[in-house]
């Protein structure tokens, strides 16, 4: 039996980042960038106005007011033709470009405009004559977004390694990129085995129970950004398992639930073995999760083999798994930099005592307190097989042993689940 850490790294070295390709940015949501996107215009292009209002130079509002003549209204999109001089100001509106001249911006609320000494609107109707600033002081630069003071040409936007985020998308569309590169996406195929199970739409008869690892393992590699496969059911027979087995390893990852403990029908790793799946290790100090099963298949071509998860078949089991060493797994596949979750610190709300050496994720609660930071609370979890609890739970609480006996408020760390906002 390994430790976590151990374990992960040993995961880690046999992983490699999957291939790139290049996709339209359309279909480019959730992946990783396997480049890095640099700024090909400045942002904004141009001086803009942040505001609808005129356009003037600050030094001619002498003692806090004057008024101005109307040269021109510019609209953003519109190119201004005219500069602005000494007692003259132009009609401008929120995004368009800063005429000549003009380094302020009064806004049109704090301005009474006429047109041919008539009061005149500011939205409506034909350009104002002229306008008069009220009572105020205008600064150089009011109201004024610079050119490139958002980005400059040349500029980095974003790191090969980064999660493709809604905003990120926006910010590729910016700079020009119609297309990116981008990590493939992992393919993950799920087997379920045990004699004992029946498909979700069946009713079990007796000894059975329903196949519920393989669509919670499907849903867990999908939300990560996999492209997964279900295989079905395996049975506990050599010649079952080894007919799914071998059709799984054509995938990056293959997720088997079930069969990797001590059990008289526990074959999968002699079946691995067979199917020339190396073993990397076997049972690790974790609680729930002892059994899990890590390998990888060893292959002649000129591709990178099949990385073999054995999960555990009860479901909470194989789902702590999943997170613990699966998710790494599938985010340095994908490319992603930051790869594993960092835990937070947080306060027990309960007592707790532990017992046996293994390293315990407990289904809990965790909760923002203003005062004191996360408050965690343990959910009354049933074991291995409660899923259900879990599925009530938003984090796992990370018991050490270490002290044995914790009180209501003691220090501990958590794991969110779904990732740590990673992307994945
Ligand atoms: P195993 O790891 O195959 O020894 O299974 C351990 C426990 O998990 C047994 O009680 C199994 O019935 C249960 N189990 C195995 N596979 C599944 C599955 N796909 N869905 C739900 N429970 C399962
Ligand atoms: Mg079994």
């Amino acid at each position: 039996m390994i430790d976590i850490d151990v374990a992960l790294e040993a995961i880690r070295s046999r992983t490699d980042e999957l291939d790139r390709f290049t996709v339209d940015l359309h279909e480019a949501l959730g992946s990783v960038l396997a480049e890095d996107i640099v700024a090909d215009i400045d942002s904004p292009p141009h001086d803009k106005a942040i505001v609808d209002g005129y356009a003037l130079r600050a030094a001619d509002v002498r003692a806090g007011s004057g008024t101005f003549r109307v040269v021109e209204r510019i609209v953003a999109g519109d190119n201004p033709h005219l500069e602005v001089t000494e007692g003259t100001c132009s009609q401008i509106m929120t995004g368009a470009p800063m005429p000549g001249g003009a380094d302020a911006v009064v806004m049109w609320e704090e301005t009474a405009a006429t047109h041919n000494n008539s009061p005149a609107s500011f939205l409506g109707g034909a350009m104002p004559t002229s306008v008069t600033v009220g009572e105020q002081l205008v600064r150089s630069g009011q109201n004024i977004m610079r050119q490139a003071a958002s980005f400059a040409v040349g500029e980095k936007m974003a790191s090969r390694g980064q999660v493709i985020t809604p905003p990120l998308v926006g910010v590729l569309a910016e700079v020009g990129r119609g297309v990116v590169d981008v990590v493939r996406r992992p393919k993950v195929a799920v087997l379920a085995t045990g004699d004992e199970l029946v498909e979700c739409r069946t009713r079990p008869a007796a000894g059975q129970i329903r196949n519920t690892n393989g669509p919670m393992l499907q849903a867990l590699a999908t939300v990560c950004g996999a492209d997964c496969a279900d295989l079905g059911i395996a049975r506990d027979t050599h010649k079952s398992l080894r007919q799914f087995i071998e059709q799984g390893l054509a995938a990056d990852v293959l997720l088997i639930s079930g069969g990797v403990s001590a059990g008289v029908l526990d074959l999968v790793p002699s079946v691995l073995k067979e199917l020339g799946v190396e073993q990397v290790f076997h049972k690790v100090r974790v609680k729930p999760g002892k059994p899990i099963w890590f390998g990888k298949q060893q292959t002649p071509v000129k591709r990178s083999g099949c990385l073999v998860f054995g999960l555990p078949g009860n479901p909470v089991s194989g789902l702590v798994c999943f997170e613990l060493f699966v998710r790494p797994a599938l985010a340095k596949l994908m490319g992603l930099t930051a790869t594993t979750a960092q835990p937070h610190a947080g306060r027990l709300e309960s007592q707790y005592e532990h017992h046996g050496d293994r390293v315990m994720y407990h289904p809990a609660v965790a909760h923002a307190n203003r005062t004191t930071g996360w408050s965690v609370k343990l959910l009354p979890w049933k074991g291995s097989a409660d899923l259900r609890t879990m599925s009530a739970a938003n984090c796992l609480a990370i018991l050490t042993g270490d002290p044995p006996r914790l009180e209501p408020g003691d220090p501990i760390e958590f794991q969110f689940l779904g990732g740590s906002g990673l992307g994945i």
